[in-house]
């Protein structure tokens, strides 16, 4: 997939690591600690949980002098580079550069003062700290000097359901913009978010043909992660796949570690980063089951993401009738059936024991194969499932009969 070129920024320092946005780096993933940055230990409690979770850079809100107050401490007991979240107060920015802080975000229109917006500029410049110069959809405000600019991109955009917003967010970012190149300052990344997905794929859009600098994705106010989730793919994914944006959050009205294990799960699935940890597959059962695959998925992908390290392929399906198919290229699988559960690695016919010994058998083998693969001894994706269609419909039909007498020989097993 061919990326947008863009100028570069980083962010970090020895300490925590750099992580570059734009250019040829790697997208990452960001989210925001939701607690208060003036209480320490549980910031930095939640700073490390994401951290964990796979997070390249966390957000941190700074709305009162006791919050920047609290971020010499917080970046010392922390290994992963931190934002500054700052809204209408410039101190605020000026104090966390002076902490230390590795990036600041800030919308410029929520600060009256242009001077006030210009000695955070020289601050950040003075030290080559980023700043994210942002518009939100709710944040923007219609302004008289700015109308015959906006009439103008509305007309442009007239064949878009929202154009009115978009060329309203475009005019403000280029109007932003402005007070930074003014000062010859370019360390910036973008943001223009809405809740609106296809409001934020056009926007995107434009703005990647308007402007070189990195660009932060997002859709703000997804909403709970399960519709936010829907929402903020559908609009990410879109632009990802066409090879725009540089860095995203995903926000949800949730546990933010689900943002972060869900950006990663959306650029491991656009071959956008090297996947860590296990892939897990599953079927999403049918009138075939015959254990409780939902319990058993919940319970490998907890385990998997706990204990496995190395990118294996794991599947987990609930018949051998059409499982060996869609678990095809999988390094570990299991094919359930009549309360029990077939094992395989790498095609190789391992087990077949009882629903409730399904979940430890699999671990201990996708534990095994993980110290193989370290070990140089096994190799990802080396083997596969073969598959020579089970139970013909007609002749015996589902191919229960078959599993309950723990016969399986329907499945051949090959080198790919
Ligand atoms: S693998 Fe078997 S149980 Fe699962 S959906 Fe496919 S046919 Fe149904």
């Amino acid at each position: 997939m061919e990326r947008r070129k863009t100028r570069q920024i980083s962010v970090g320092n020895e300490h925590t690591g750099i992580v570059r946005i734009g250019g040829d780096a790697e997208v990452s993933v960001q989210t925001m600690t939701s607690g208060y940055t003036y209480e320490i230990d549980a910031c930095v409690a939640e700073i490390n949980r994401m951290a964990a979770a796979g997070a390249h850079i966390v957000r941190v809100a700074v709305p009162k002098r006791v919050d920047t107050e609290a971020l010499p401490e917080i970046l010392s007991q922390t290994k992963i580079p931190i934002v500054a979240d700052v809204h209408f107060h410039y101190q605020r920015a000026l104090e966390a550069v002076e902490a230390g802080i590795h990036k600041i975000r800030l919308n410029p229109g929520n600060i009256d003062d242009r001077d006030q917006v210009n000695r955070v500029i020289d601050a950040c410049a003075e030290r080559d700290i980023p700043i994210r110069v942002g518009v939100n959809e709710g944040s923007i405000i219609e302004r008289k000097d700015k109308q015959l600019r906006m009439e103008e991109l509305g007309k442009f955009f007239a064949d878009h359901h929202q154009g009115h917003l978009m060329a309203l967010m475009i005019t403000k970012l280029e109007e932003y913009l402005e007070i930074f190149e003014d000062r010859n300052f370019h360390n910036v990344c973008l943001s223009a978010k809405s809740m609106d997905a296809r409001l934020a794929i056009a926007t995107y859009r434009e703005i990647s043909t308007r402007f070189d600098y990195p660009l932060h994705l997002g859709v703000t106010h997804a909403g709970p992660r399960e519709t936010g989730a829907i929402r903020s793919v559908v609009a990410l994914g879109a632009l990802l796949a066409e090879g725009i944006g540089d860095t995203l959050r995903i926000s949800y009205a949730s546990d933010p570690v689900f943002e972060v294990e869900d950006g990663l799960e959306m650029l491991w699935s656009l071959g956008l980063r090297e996947r860590k940890g296990a892939e897990l597959i599953a079927c999403p059962t049918c009138g075939r089951i015959q254990v409780d695959l939902f319990s058993l998925v919940q319970a490998v992908r907890q385990k998997l993401s706990d204990e496995i390290e190395v990118p294996m392929k794991v599947a987990v399906m609930g018949c051998v009738v059409n499982g060996p198919g869609e678990a095809e290229g999988a390094d570990i699988a299991v094919f359930a059936g009549d309360r029990r559960g077939i094992i395989y690695v790498q095609g190789a016919r391992i087990a077949n024991v009882p629903e409730d010994e399904i979940l430890d058998r699999l671990l201990l083998e996708c534990r095994t194969f993980q110290e193989q693969v370290r070990a140089g001894t096994a190799k990802l994706g080396d083997k596969r499932v073969d598959i020579v269609p089970p139970d013909p419909i007609g002749e015996i039909g589902s191919g229960i009969e078959k599993i309950a007498q723990g016969h399986v020989e329907q499945i051949s097993i090959g080198e790919s």
